[in-house]
């Protein structure tokens, strides 16, 4: 496997040493193939937010798996997940599953482009929508941690039609639109940033973009794979109150399989085949285990007060962490929106990819090194998001703080 691993920033290259073989992962928790324990912070990226391996999850997996494992035709569980995530988020009137995140972010922008009949998109530095070409461009974490700054391999003609933007920087986007008069077709971003670190909005980036692209004509679309369900049950266009054209999700509403979706307004989502002339398909799409982990991982986030519990831990996790930081003499910076956070070691604030840039990346390298020594597991770069879940104890989030206080002490 190139580099040992089948998706790069797991290759620990951006914090040293080796990376971690996992042998199993309950709740919190994860074990490495050596035995070691540790408090888990990834959340394989961000599904995991129940906890890793759930029961019921499991449970219902192996009723679902007596019937097999793919149909390649309809199923029932597709539709009761659709239903799930169409009443669920605000933007969603339709909704096509699809395998990944990727295929999710490339297929909405081949629809945002039918819709239009227009080719350009604005997307933002430091976001990531996939590894499709077209999105291969100031592209955040992955590429960032690699040091490359775009991809080899990806033809000029593929981007050109990318545009890109600083993000929270709406006087860039308004002097894009005036440079491209009728040419873009949408403007997609992360509405809360996981791919530069944990970036949020400013109070009114996300109410000036949906301004501008309704004025000139393109459609907003939210990549909600890592805020989809997160932020909110509604995602994060429900937790700020703005509503897109388009929607992307992954990781949560499958559950930890593999999973993508994209939705929209009726008539947008209507130009996809069969019903619109718009090609898109797949052969794993809508399988039964995929659909099976998503429903009933998003039956137990419905619940409840659990959005309240992930916004407790996470924020007692970030305060603790940051007022060690502080303690100790850290330029520290963070923050979190329910069960996704992050921080910097930098006096802040960061508003954007080059902001984050100013970490002290050899000052994250000892603290990660320090932390995986205390048995916590955060993403191996400082341009990732953490990600919290209901299966996280108050007892975890203070063994975690007690073993920041412990590096930050040393580093
Ligand atoms: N969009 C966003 C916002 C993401 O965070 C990711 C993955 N981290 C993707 C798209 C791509 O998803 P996948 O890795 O499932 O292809």
């Amino acid at each position: 496997m190139p580099g040992g691993v089948n998706s790069p920033v797991r290759a620990f290259k951006s914090v040293g040493g080796q990376p971690i073989f996992m042998d199993s992962v309950k709740g919190s928790h994860m074990w490495d193939i050596d035995g070691n324990e540790y408090i888990d912070y990834v959340g394989s990226w961000g599904p995991a937010i129940i906890g890793h391996a759930d029961d019921e999850v499991l449970e219902a997996l192996a009723e679902t798996m007596k019937k097999g494992t793919s149909f390649g035709s309809p199923c029932l569980l597709e539709a009761v997940l659709a239903e799930m995530v169409i009443s669920a988020v605000p933007s969603i009137e339709m909704v096509r599953f699809v395998n990944s995140g990727t295929e999710a972010c490339m297929g909405v922008l081949r629809l945002a482009r039918t819709f239009t009949g227009r080719e350009k998109i604005i997307k933002f530095e430091g976001c990531y929508h996939g590894h499709a070409d077209p999105f291969l461009v100031k592209a955040g974490s992955g590429v960032a941690t690699l040091g490359l700054p775009d991809s080899p391999g990806v033809p000029k003609a593929t981007t050109s039609g990318t545009l890109t933007a600083p993000y929270n920087d709406i006087a860039a986007v308004e002097s894009l639109f005036n440079s491209n008069e009728g040419e873009i077709a949408a403007i997609i971003l992360e509405p809360a940033v996981g791919n530069s670190g944990f970036i949020t909005p400013k109070p009114d980036f996300l109410e000036a973009i949906r301004r501008l692209t309704k004025e000139n004509g393109a459609l907003l679309i939210f990549d909600e794979v890592m805020t989809g369900f997160r932020l909110s049950y509604g995602g994060a266009q429900e937790y700020f109150g703005i509503t897109p054209d388009l929607t992307t999700l992954g990781k949560v509403i499958g559950g930890g399989l593999p999973v993508g979706a994209y939705g929209g307004r009726r008539e947008i989502m209507e130009m996809v085949a069969p019903a619109g002339p718009m090609y898109q398909a797949g052969t794993l799409s809508g399988n039964p285990l995929a659909m099976t982990a998503g429903i009933q991982t998003l039956k137990r986030l419905k619940a409840p007060g659990t959005y309240e519990y992930l916004d407790r831990i996470t924020r007692e996790l970030v305060q603790g962490i940051l007022n060690a930081g502080k303690k100790t003499g850290h330029a520290i910076c963070g923050g979190h929106i329910r069960g996704m956070f992050g921080f910097f070691f930098t006096e802040g604030p960061v508003h954007n990819f080059d902001d984050a840039k100013k970490s002290d990346a050899a000052k994250f390298v000892r603290f990660y090194q320090g932390m995986l020594r205390e048995g916590v597991y955060f993403a191996p770069s400082q341009f990732e998001a953490g990600f919290t879940s209901l299966a996280h104890s108050p007892e975890d989030i203070q063994k975690t703080v007690a073993a920041a206080e412990n590096v930050l002490s040393k580093i």
